[in-house]
């Protein structure tokens, strides 16, 4: 079944403690939230263990935002995914274009990341994106189809019900700038497509596709309106628990 999901992506912001305030905050307004709409935080791996607990008992359940490409050993400032498991978060963003593109994070590493987290039991957030050069020279549907395949054609259908894919152009993500509901629109209508074709129109019509890039309250209810958008990746307006709030109570 598709789920409706809001999360956030607190990137490499605050400190545990205005971590912990931040998460109570949510937990504190998630009772407002439609009870069908998943509430997911993603924070950074010290953050994990006190935010699970904040979390305790709360709708609102926990993501890091990466984890290692390898399972443990000498890999030293690595964090594995059974280690995210173990804080008791049960997702983790994959993919996110700052990984791609400051850390070098190639489609071969997704994979691994991905069967990793998979076979930990973490539901996985995978993202894609094309920059700004892509989508003025038109190639907008071949990137984010490209990298679809690319990570999400070495599993199973089984694999897919544990993946939510988010769309981010990256020339939205943290400019402002946000994707019209019709260019979100069609690029999910896309990927649904690229799911399908590999996976059938079963798996492609229960798979979570969220859209990322500069969301937030006053935009959120047209994005969210579009048949194939299933809720959000949203960084900078996560970071205030009622602009989070607001925006997954735009459903
Ligand atoms: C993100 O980076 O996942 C994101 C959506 O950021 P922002 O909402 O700040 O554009």
């Amino acid at each position: 079944m598709r789920k409706k999901i809001v999360a956030g992506n607190w990137k490499m912001n605050t400190t545990v403690a205005e971590g912990i305030e931040l998460a109570k905050a949510v937990v504190a307004k998630s009772a407002d939230v439609p009870c069908d709409v998943t509430l997911i935080v993603g924070t950074p791996f010290t953050h994990l263990c006190p935010v699970a607990e904040a979390l305790k008992g709360s709708k609102v359940e926990l993501s890091a935002e990466n984890c290692a490409d390898k399972e443990k050993g000498a890999y030293t400032g690595e964090v594995s995914a059974a280690m995210v498991a173990s804080t008791g978060a049960s997702w983790t963003i994959l993919g996110h274009s700052e990984r791609r593109q400051y850390y070098g994070e190639t489609d071969e590493k997704l994979v691994e990341k991905t069967k990793l987290a998979l076979a930990n039991g973490l539901g996985v957030i995978f993202c894609v994106g094309e920059n700004l050069d892509e989508r003025e020279a038109g190639k907008h549907f071949d990137v984010v189809t490209d990298q679809t395949k690319a990570v999400l054609y070495n599993f199973t259908a089984e694999d897919m019900a544990k993946v939510v894919i988010a769309y981010e152009p990256v020339w939205a993500i943290g400019t402002g700038k946000t994707a019209t509901a019709e260019q979100a629109e069609e690029i999910h209508a896309c990927i649904r497509k690229v799911v399908a074709d590999k996976f059938g129109a079963q798996v492609a019509e229960d798979m979570t596709i969220l859209y990322g890039g500069s969301c937030k309250p006053s935009n959120a209810k047209e994005i969210f309106a579009q048949p194939d958008i299933d809720g959000g990746l949203i960084g900078g307006a996560a970071l205030k628990a009622e602009d989070f709030i607001a925006i997954a109570m735009s459903y």
